[in-house]
């Protein structure tokens, strides 16, 4: 491939080119790098971190009801774990342990896909009303009959991560070009020749998108409409009130549909299951509404009383790019060889991206993903009728 660069220092040619670089594209081009896959260029419109994953809430569990789901989880908490080690910066995991309570009609499935869990090798165990009033004295848990405990979960940051991931793989060879927007791709005869950007051509024969709430309109001229709704979320961040405990576990609590965990040792962070749909990913508040805060804190208090007293710092808001089984699309576009979609990774994409990043390096350089089995997550499964439907799903997974 011949070699060269444009007037911006763009260069002409890639190996591949990853679109993106939040936690998903910098987790790529970390592993690709890692790999050394040749030249491999990273293009984000604005910079690193700054689209959903720099909003994330950036919560680590294990509990899916999905088994692919567990073991992506699986392997990227290990990579959390040993994040110098492995990816040679400072990391952030806060290891704080986690608590999922379902509604008290699903503690069945609860208990089933806790077995599906233990199976995997995942640490977790179910703990009842007692034990979860010993761990965090401060819930109100009369309602619960039981619950999943994760004690080596926690939480980490979003814009650590995809800064952590892409400082790595420059390191390791590969170009970033920041405010640098991807406008269409260069297709030619039904393979992938590279991207047209605002300031040039980049030609390619491996393109990825991991572009999140933006990737839908960026399909539009390749004959694939990748089915991903955008959803409006807020997210609140308080000062603990004088008695609260700091750093106690972070919670998934779907009886009253909101998640909160410790931020820090004297701040509390809670957001909710429910947003709005459609937003503009490039034009929405980023100003939380304080009715609505108000609301979701006054749910989460339910379950937290001493949050009542705890004083509202501010507001986080963002977008899910949501697919309609909430699970991302991976791997090969249908219609254009070469091109590959990673997107959709609804409230749920941080704590995989360890994972992602290598099963999707695996699927570039081997031709499959051997780690995990990314079949289930194929683009053409809807089109198929084939959704991904776990087998103890809960009513609102
Ligand atoms: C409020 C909120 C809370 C969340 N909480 C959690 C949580 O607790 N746990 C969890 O696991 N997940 C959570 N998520 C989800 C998680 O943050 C996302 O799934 C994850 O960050 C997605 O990463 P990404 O790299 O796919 O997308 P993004 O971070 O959105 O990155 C996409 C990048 O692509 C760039 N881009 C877009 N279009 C183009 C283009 N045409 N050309 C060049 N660049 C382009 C953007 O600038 C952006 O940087 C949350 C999300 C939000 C919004």
């Amino acid at each position: 491939m011949s070699g060269g660069s444009s007037k911006n220092g763009a260069p002409k040619t890639a190996d591949v080119i990853i679109l993106g670089a939040g936690v998903m594209g910098a987790s790529i081009a970390f592993h690709l790098a890692r790999r050394k896959a040749g030249r491999v260029v990273v293009l984000d419109k604005d910079h690193a971190g700054s689209g959903s994953s720099g909003r994330s809430s950036a919560f680590i569990r294990m509990h899916y009801s999905f088994p692919s789901e567990v073991q992506l989880a699986l392997i990227s908490l290990k990579i959390f774990q040993h994040w110098r080690d492995i990816v040679g910066e400072g990391g952030e995991f806060r290891k704080t342990g986690f608590v999922r309570i379902v509604h008290p009609g699903e503690t069945e499935t609860l208990k089933k896909n806790v077995a599906m869990q233990l199976s995997l090798g995942a640490q977790v165990e179910l703990i009842d009303r007692h034990q979860l009033k010993e761990l965090e004295p401060d819930w109100q848990v009369d309602d619960v009959e039981l619950a999943a405990y994760e004690p080596d979960s926690g939480y980490g940051d979003g814009n650590v991560v995809a800064n952590d991931f892409l400082s790595r793989a420059r390191e390791l060879g590969a170009t970033y070009l920041s405010k640098t927007r991807a406008s269409d791709f260069l297709v030619e005869a039904g393979r992938i020749k590279g991207v047209q950007t605002d300031q040039c051509e980049i030609h390619a024969p491996i393109v990825i998108a991991a572009t999140g709430p933006w990737t839908r309109p960026l399909f539009q001229h390749t004959g694939y409409d990748p089915p991903i709704e955008t959803e409006y979320h807020q997210v609140a961040i308080l000062k603990n009130a004088p008695t609260m405990k700091p750093a106690g576990a972070a919670c998934i609590d779907s009886v009253t549909a909101t998640y909160f965990r410790s931020d820090g040792s004297d701040k509390f962070l809670v957001g909710d299951f429910y947003g709005k749909r459609p937003v503009d990913p490039d034009n929405f508040p980023q100003r939380a509404s304080d009715t609505e805060l108000e609301e979701i804190i006054e749910r989460a208090a339910r379950r937290v009383p001493k949050l009542e007293n705890a004083e509202v710092m501010r507001g986080v808001t963002g977008v899910y790019d949501v697919t309609p089984d909430s699970r991302a699309l991976l791997g090969p576009v249908p219609g254009v060889d070469g091109l590959h979609i990673c997107a959709g990774f609804s409230g749920m994409g941080f704590k995989i991206s360890p994972a992602i990043g290598l099963v999707m390096s695996e699927l570039i350089l081997d031709g499959i993903a051997t780690t995990v089995d990314l079949t289930p997550f194929r683009p053409t499964r809807f089109a198929e009728g084939k959704p991904i439907k776990a087998e103890f799903e809960y009513k609102d997974d």
